[in-house]
């Protein structure tokens, strides 16, 4: 497949995106996950996310369109993709257009996860996340909580609440994603290519992307 994942922080983007990835294999593009591996190397890249990405705030357009022109030209995307936090913005969407055409490439439809703002509230705040950037196992303290010490059962990294997970950080980040991100659903909608889905539980989710792409058996 190769959709977009659309939707707020906290919508389950990440986990619906990993299922999907599952069910055909195609790849789980994640520019959240790209730019928190970067802050870590301390990379070109990382430096310059940092400051951004800790304030909440989006990381500047170009620096993303690069990444993502490196990433959609790998040799993995050829199986599908599922972008899973790109585009943000409806300059990032123009320029994904253009770089689509140039690589001869066709999107399925743009999957818009629709899911009340209390639900999203309750799910950021109790978010926690390993902090090996090549596991980044996605952990609830109500829900799904890590083992006893702490510790992610995948891989024993300590599991972490994110710096953008802070109540603060979160208000910032639905702020932006009202005024960056929301107007993309009218932008797919004109294009013909939107869909929308009621997101409450990410299996039934991904079982109705599924099924919309006919993938299912
Ligand atoms: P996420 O894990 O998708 O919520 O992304 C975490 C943070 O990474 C965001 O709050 C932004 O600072 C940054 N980020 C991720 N994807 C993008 C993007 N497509 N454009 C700009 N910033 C992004």
């Amino acid at each position: 497949m190769r959709i977009i994942l659309l939707g707020a922080p906290g919508a389950g983007k990440g986990t619906v995106a990993k299922l999907l990835s599952d069910a055909d294999g195609s790849v789980q593009i994640s520019t959240g996950d790209i730019l928190r591996a970067a802050v870590k190397e301390q990379s070109v890249l990382g430096r310059e996310a940092q400051g951004h990405m800790e304030r909440g705030d989006l990381v500047p357009d170009d620096l993303v369109m690069e990444l993502m022109e490196d990433r959609l030209k790998k040799d993995d995307c050829r199986a599908g993709f599922i972008l899973d936090g790109f585009p943000r913005t409806i300059t990032q969407a123009e320029a994904l257009k253009i770089l689509l055409d140039r690589l001869h490439i066709e999107l399925d439809f743009v999957a818009n996860l629709d899911v009340p703002r209390d639900v999203i509230l309750d799910r950021l705040t109790t978010r926690r996340t390993c902090s090996n950037p090549d596991c980044q196992e996605i952990y609830n303290i109500k829900s799904k909580p890590p083992g006893s010490d702490g510790k992610c059962s995948k891989c024993g990294f300590p599991v972490v609440q994110r710096a953008d997970e802070t109540e603060e950080a979160i208000t910032h980040r639905l702020l932006t994603y009202n005024e960056k991100t929301a107007p993309l659903i009218g932008y797919y909608d004109k294009e013909g290519i939107l869909k929308t889905f009621l997101s409450l539980e990410s299996g039934k989710t991904v079982e109705a992307i599924l099924d919309f792409l006919g993938k299912r058996q």
